[in-house]
Order: C-alpha cells, then structure tokens, then sequence
C-alpha cells in the first residue's frame, strides 16, 4: 500500500480526531509517546497501533481458552475471557462514540482489560496469589502490565508490546483504584470500567440461566431484571420464556448504556472540560444513576449467592486450585521442567516469581494438559 508522506498522514489523523473528538477526548496529537521512543506509523495513529499489537500478541489469542465463570466442559454456548473481552469492547465503543471519546483508545484499552489472567479466572488468581504469598502476590491487573511491558516477546527491540503510556496508564489504574483519586483515569479508560460492568452482570446471569444454574422465574424476582421485563413487556405482548430472555438481556444492555450517554453526557456538557488533563483532575465521571448503581448491586448481591457460589462453580474452584497448587510446588522442585524463556527469568525475578508468570500464561487447557502429562502419576 502506498503510504501518504509523514506530514499528509499527521494532519489526516489528527485532522479526523479534531473533528470527530470532545476537546475532553484522549487525543492522538497529545500522546506521550512509548517508553522506547519509535516513529510515527506511517498511516495508524498511535492507538489504533496498540490495539493492533494487543490483538496479535499471544496473551490475546489464549483468553479463547481461558474460562470467565464458567469451564469449557460445562458446556458451549457461555462466554469465554475473550468473548467477554469482545462484549466488552463492543458496548466501550459504542459509549466511547457517543461521548466523542477517542474510540481507538477504548478499544485498546477494552482489548487488554482482563489480558493478565489466569487459568480458571479468579480461583486462578486466588491461588497463584497464594503461592506468591512472599513475593508479593499475584492479581490478574498487575500481570496484564507484566505481560505487555516484559513477558509479550513480539519485536527484537525491545520487551513488551511498546505501547503507548496512555494504554499503561490506564491499565495501572485497574491495578490500584485508590491511587486514581488525584489523577482520575482518562476518560476512555473509565468508559471501559463502565462496559466491563455492563458486560458482566449481564452476560453472567444469561449463561447461568442457559447452564441450568438458575431459572428466569428466579431472575425475574430480581429488581433489576423485573424492571427490565416490564420495560420489555410494553414493547411486545406475549413472549415464550426464550424470546423473553433474549428481549431482557438486550434490554439490560440498551438501558446500562443509554443510561450512561445520557448522565455523562450531561455532566460533560456542564463540565467546561477543555482537554484530557482536565478530565483527569476532575471527579470520577463515568457512572451509572443512582438508581441503576444500587439495581445492579442487589444482582451482583443475587449472582455472587446463586451463581459464583453454586456447587457446581464452586467444584471447579476446589479442582482448578489444588491442582494450581501442586504445579507451582511441582515446576518450583524441578525448574528444569520449564520453557527456556521463563527459566532465563529465574535469575532477575526469582524462580517462585517465574513460575508464577509461567502458569499465569496457560490456558485452561494446556494447564490441565501439562498437569496430566507432568504432574500425574
Ligand atoms: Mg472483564
């Protein structure tokens, strides 16, 4: 393809974001750059860059493999880390658009949410964080800046993916919430909460309904998917059990988001903001209303009882942490059972530490497989 000459590619991109961006926006032009400076590509602004270079990176591809609340062996149809990924990212556009944030910087930002974790999802992480008990401990959000600043080997110059500090930025803030209080997020990076949230209590609830966890009966008793039901229930007259899921759970995401574009929206156009730092020095903007935020309380309240504590889940928690817990202590014991890549790290960060990354890394898959293959007798 032939490339417009460098000035030509600068004034188009940021020509676009001049026109298509709130001044509040993250903009391309203001970027601080890369840790390990490089130049400009000649027709990709910096953060549609990063969202390309987290889409091909290996940490990406394996959150096809890696459960979010539910295993592959309980069946098909649930969210995996990356579909959840994908939700996320489509509803973080849409709200990035309408709000005239930079809709690149969402998506990368989107993309590389929930990169850091590890087999079998927070009872992963638990355990991991158990064996790292001494090292400081292991939390899915600090591993996603470990994989794309040190662990992700994609370009002979330097570690990591390069991406640009914004997308490190807002990574970082996951890691720490409380640390966010006197430099607030960006304003993309906030979006993105807001998504993750709207993804998650939704799709959640939908795939236990379909595993057989809970029935809709039960959800309909719950405020928030009672409200939405009666929202759907003007629209259409009589619904099989089916059509009527599907109705509520689209209803649940348009009401979460429209919710959102209309209250920060309105905040923004009061707001004055004139740049990105000043969205940054002002208080937290992306928030559902009131009502809408204690709504989904009493279902997250519903789904941690009913859900995230079925027997079922609970079961593979059990089994995906024993079985955690004996590689860790088995790599630890035989390090020459590692891949040279992370047995090479031993030595800066410490054998516990690299096998903590090692495992970190595995798919579900592969971490049940080389548990038969090394660690069963
Ligand atoms: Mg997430």
């Amino acid at each position: 393809m032939n490339a417009p000459p460098n000035a030509a590619r600068d004034d188009m991109i940021l020509a676009r974001e001049r026109l298509l961006l709130a001044p509040y926006a993250m903009h391309s032009a203001d970027t601080a750059g890369r840790k390990h400076p490089e130049p400009p590509h000649p027709y990709r602004g910096p953060f549609q860059r990063d969202r390309d270079r987290i889409v091909h990176s290996a940490a990406y591809r394996r959150l096809s493999s890696k459960m979010q609340v539910f295993t592959g062996e309980m069946g098909d149809y649930h969210r995996t880390r990356l579909t959840h990924t994908h939700e996320v990212a489509s509803v973080a556009r849409t709200l990035g658009r309408a709000l005239k944030l930079n809709e690149d910087l969402v998506e990368a930002l989107a993309l590389a949410h929930d990169l850091g974790h590890p087999p079998f999802g927070h009872a992963g992480e638990d355990a991991l964080d158990e064996c790292l008990a001494d090292e400081g401990g292991f939390s899915h959000n600090r591993h996603a800046l470990r994989l794309v600043e040190e662990l992700e080997r994609r370009y002979p110059e330097f570690p990591g993916l390069n991406l640009s500090l914004e997308v490190l930025e807002g990574q970082a803030t996951r890691v720490d919430k409380s640390a966010a209080t006197a430099r607030r997020p960006l304003l993309e990076a906030q979006v993105v909460e807001a998504a993750d949230s709207v993804a998650y209590d939704t799709h959640d609830a939908d795939d236990a309904l379909e595993l057989g966890l809970l029935s809709l009966p039960e959800l309909l008793a719950v405020p928030l998917w009672c409200e939405a039901a009666k929202r759907v229930g003007v629209r259409y007259a009589a619904l099989s059990e089916k059509e009527l899921k599907r109705a509520v759970l689209h209803e649940l995401i348009d009401w979460q988001a429209g919710d959102l574009v209309a209250r920060v929206g309105a905040r923004l156009a009061e707001g004055d903001l004139a740049s990105a730092d000043d969205a940054r020095r002002a208080a937290w903007l992306v928030e559902a209303s009131p009502a809408l935020v204690e709504l989904k309380r009493e279902l997250e309240v519903f789904l941690r009882d009913r859900v995230y504590r079925h027997p079922n889940v609970l079961r593979v928690r059990r089994d995906a942490q024993a079985m955690l817990h004996e590689m860790f202590a088995g790599y630890a014991l035989r390090p020459d059972l590692l891949p040279a890549s992370f047995a090479g790290r031993v030595e800066k960060v410490g054998l516990r530490r690299s096998v903590g990354d090692y495992l970190a890394g595995m798919t579900d898959r592969y971490a049940q497989q080389e548990y038969r293959r090394l660690f069963t007798p």
